[in-house]
């Protein structure tokens, strides 16, 4: 590749996310120079560490971006793949930014990023790396509680962000938050229970919300709500395994799932649990005894459906393959899955787009309340869920001796019952989830804007400016 063409590539991820900013700043009467600080990345860090792997020595290319410092901590995802390069973690932090706005979680927006095929290196050395990446982001004072919060992405999990915690607190002893200097940690290790499923919950949330109104589905000629609609779900990792899960479970058919060596078919539904026991036990999707095999992946996303969903990775629908998808609404579970060129073609056939920086954000959404768990250094529920559980019992007295009616032990349990963690956690996302909903269209129909994705992004410049004015730094 020329250097020139290495240019070109270079930003080009970055520029469709200015694509989609400017679009929405049309809507808005903002001073330019206040539009371009609230575009450009504040701090960029690549670093390249040597790390022993066999008998050789690796030098490893690594990132972390903070694309704003408008509300601190800066808080985003740590990304292991082998594509992964500068533009994509600028634009991947640019998206947390006005995904943390549109959600009001009050954090700047961040990415990290290490260039490893975590799937070809060993455990050990994955370890090796994490924990060397890790102390070079406290080196030069790039994570910490109130500094920068790293959590899961593409090809990290649990394990990633407890090698990080511990590396962390052996190099900060002493350090009274350390616990919330990562979220997206085991339950054992400070996590929060729920923050696992959240992104693909979060993804279940915002599109059963638009199922439920009519306006919309007659839209799309839909009836409304999620039962029999046809499902498409690209990529069955955290995210796609766990929306495909909801999914399922609500009643929709899961009729197709796709996967990097190909996809599986059933015009019926798949029963998701099942396909991923499978995936488990055979390392692939493929040859599932109740699907068709799709050899060529891609080929999963052009099928009829009513909901296409890529959780996969991004510019997966693009100007060349656009005109082929059927599909009459796209969740956007993955980040920027849809290219500009792709996103207007899409547009003018009528598709109901819901974009990434609204319907992705469950896991940061989560990623707070656990943020807030480890800084309060006590778990969700401690307090209340005794008083709630006596007070409701004696409620129930009152009304059985009111009504002169004994109420059934089975539904006794039910209305005492008080709230565990995971049924806080769970009512504090869907309750995001909703908001952040009707608060992008409302914004759509009273600025008659024409899609939600545009919508979304003046949501979050109007949120973003609004703390700057906060700040006093623009007076
Ligand atoms: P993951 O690593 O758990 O899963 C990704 C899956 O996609 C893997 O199973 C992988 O094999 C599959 N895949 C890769 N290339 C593919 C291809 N060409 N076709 C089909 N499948 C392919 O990652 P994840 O955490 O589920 O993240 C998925 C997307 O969601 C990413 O865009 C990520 O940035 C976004 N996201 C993740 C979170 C989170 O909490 N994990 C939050 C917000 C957004």
């Amino acid at each position: 590749m020329s250097k020139n063409q290495n240019k070109t590539n270079a930003y080009s991820f970055f520029n469709c996310i200015e694509k989609n900013f400017d679009k929405a700043a049309r809507f808005l009467s903002i001073e330019k120079g206040l539009l371009e600080q609230i575009k450009a990345c504040n701090a960029v860090y690549r670093i390249h560490f040597p790390v022993k792997i066999g008998k050789e020595i690796k030098v490893i290319e690594a990132y972390r971006v903070q694309h704003s410092h408008h509300k601190l901590p800066c808080k985003g995802g740590i990304r292991y793949s082998i594509k992964v390069n500068q533009d994509e973690v600028m634009t991947l932090a640019a998206l947390m930014t006005y995904k943390c706005a549109i959600v009001d979680v009050p954090f700047g927006g961040a990415k990290g990023g290490i260039k490893i095929d975590p799937q070809t290196i060993s455990v050990e050395d994955i370890e090796k790396i994490t924990r060397r990446y890790t102390s070079e982001l406290i080196k030069k004072n790039f994570i910490g509680p109130g500094i920068d919060v790293p959590a899961p992405d593409y090809g990290t999990g649990e394990r990633e962000m407890s090698w990080i915690f511990d590396t962390f607190l052996s190099l900060r002893s002493g350090e009274v938050d350390a616990l919330a200097c990562v979220t997206g940690k085991p339950i054992s290790q400070g996590g929060v229970r729920g923050r696992k499923e959240a992104t693909g919950l979060g993804v279940f949330y915002g599109i059963r919300e638009l199922c439920h109104i009519k306006e919309e589905m007659s839209s799309v000629h839909l009836d409304i709500g999620l039962v029999g609609k046809k499902i498409i779900i690209q990529g069955l990792g955290n995210v796609g395994y766990h929306a495909a899960y909801f999914f399922h479970k609500a009643g929709a058919i899961i009729i197709a799932l796709a996967e990097r060596e190909g996809a599986i078919y059933n015009e019926k539904g798949l029963n998701v649990s099942k396909v991923f026991l499978h995936l488990k036990n055979t390392g692939s999707i493929l040859n599932f005894p109740e699907a068709k095999n799709i050899e060529n992946t891609e080929k999963a996303l052009e099928l009829e459906c009513d909901i296409l969903i890529p959780a996969a990775l991004e510019n997966v629908i693009h100007k060349n393959n656009a005109n082929r998808i059927k599909a009459k609404i796209i969740g956007e579970a993955a980040n920027g899955p849809i290219t500009p060129e792709a996103d207007e073609i899409l547009e003018k056939k009528g598709v109901i787009i819901i974009p990434d920086i609204y319907l992705n954000a469950g896991g940061v959404t989560v990623s707070y309340f656990e943020w807030l768990k480890n800084l309060s250094h006590v778990r969700y529920g401690r307090m209340e869920k005794k008083f709630n559980e006596n007070m409701n019992a004696e409620l129930l007295q009152v009304i059985e001796t009111v009504c002169k009616k004994k109420i059934l032990s089975e539904e006794k349990k039910i209305i005492l019952r008080g709230p565990r963690e995971i049924d806080l956690i769970r009512s504090g996302l869907e309750d995001t989830m909703i908001n952040g909903f009707h608060k992008i269209r409302d914004l759509k129909k009273s600025s008659k804007i024409g899609n939600l994705r545009t919508a979304a992004f003046v949501l979050a410049i109007n949120k973003i400016i609004d703390s700057y004015e906060k700040l006093g730094i623009f007076p």
